[in-house]
């Protein structure tokens, strides 16, 4: 960290900083110049809480050398892979999470699992506890639909990615889940990001609509430091002045991600458009990109889907989508 001080700033102010830096168990240099006095701080900054020294009269402006998540960040980290089963995710096969917005029963989401396992995807997604923004729009199957989910799993060995959006629920759908997905509403719920974090299951991180990298990556360290280190990045568009889409897909947020993390990678282009027909451009786009991985919304009757039907694509979409993605795949470097 390196405290600026404001010009003229007196003996006593400057003293204070170092005073307080001292404190912190970390190391004062200050360097006294023509105009004004720099002092460089040596040791973990992170220990400092810098907010405290940008408050202190004379102190002009405090500028942060190491990144606040310590754990997520690059410096020094080979890229990590996070493993479900046999599945690696943040290695060179790109993987693809296939499945309905929600489950909606027995008979929907084994169907749907089977197409989407033929087609080539490696895991299955599907709600039992949804978001919505309605309290009247239909909130998920709860725990029978995390039973569903397991039948699932049993019939085509495809792992479960599904969503956990309580800390009281997190053990329960650990129970089921092979992937906790923590949406992006609940980006900074930070007792729930706390609670995933005690949990030995990958989590799939959900980017906030709202949420700047920074921001995205210090929910990533809210688990990372309670012990659970696979975590999975998900961009999913955030919110823009357009209208004409559910959201913008931010796909610099891939190369952005790959240079700030050692975390894997992906994109969902369904929620980060809202329209069927623009998921396929962008899963290929993100691909191109980068990404490790893509969660797409499949359902074998799209437009009979409970939640989400104008961006679920169909299952036979979802096969010539896997077609095209192999081929871009390869194109950048890696397989799928
Ligand atoms: C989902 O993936 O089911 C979901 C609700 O997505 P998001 O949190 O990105 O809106
Ligand atoms: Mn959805």
């Amino acid at each position: 960290m390196i405290i600026v001080m404001k010009q003229g700033a007196k003996k006593e102010q400057i003293d204070l900083v170092i005073r307080g830096v001292k404190e912190a168990g970390l190391d004062p240099r200050p360097l006294h110049g023509t105009e004004r006095t720099v002092i460089a701080v040596i040791g973990d900054e992170r220990k400092l809480e810098k907010d405290k020294f940008k408050a202190l009269t004379g102190v002009e402006k405090v500028m942060e050398v190491l990144k606040p998540y310590k754990l997520a960040s690059k410096e020094g980290k080979h890229k990590s892979k996070v493993r479900v089963g046999d599945i690696v995710i943040g290695g060179e096969r790109v993987i693809v999470i296939g499945g309905p917005c929600s489950v909606e029963s027995e008979e929907q989401i084994i169907a749907i699992a089977k197409e989407v396992k033929k087609a080539g995807a490696h895991l299955l997604r599907g709600g039992a506890f949804k978001p919505r923004t309605g309290p009247y729009d239909f909130q998920g199957l709860g725990e029978a639909g995390l039973k569903m989910l397991a039948k699932a799993r049993a019939a085509t060995g495809l792992g479960i990615v599904t969503e956990v959006l309580d800390p009281r629920n997190v053990e329960l759908v650990a129970k089921y889940a092979d992937v906790l997905q923590i949406g992006t509403r609940n980006m900074q719920n930070y007792a729930l990001l706390k609670e995933a974090g005690k949990q030995r299951k990958p989590v799939l991180l959900k980017r906030g609509m709202w949420a700047t990298y920074k921001e995205f990556l210090l929910a990533a360290e809210y688990i990372m430091s309670q012990g659970n280190r696979e975590v999975i990045l998900c961009e999913r568009g955030i919110r823009t002045f357009e209208t004409h889409t559910r959201n913008t897909l931010d796909i610099t947020a891939v190369p952005v991600l790959h240079e700030l993390t050692h975390l894997p990678v992906v994109v969902d282009p369904s929620h980060a458009t809202g329209i069927r027909s623009l998921v396929a451009p962008c899963a290929r786009a993100a691909i191109a990109a980068g990404a490790d991985g893509l969660t797409i919304e499949t359902h074998t009757h799209p437009e009979k889907s409970v939640s989400d039907a104008s961006q679920t694509i169909s299952t036979e979409e979802f096969i010539q989508l896997m077609k095209e993605l192999k081929a871009i795949a390869k194109a950048v470097g890696r397989e799928l």
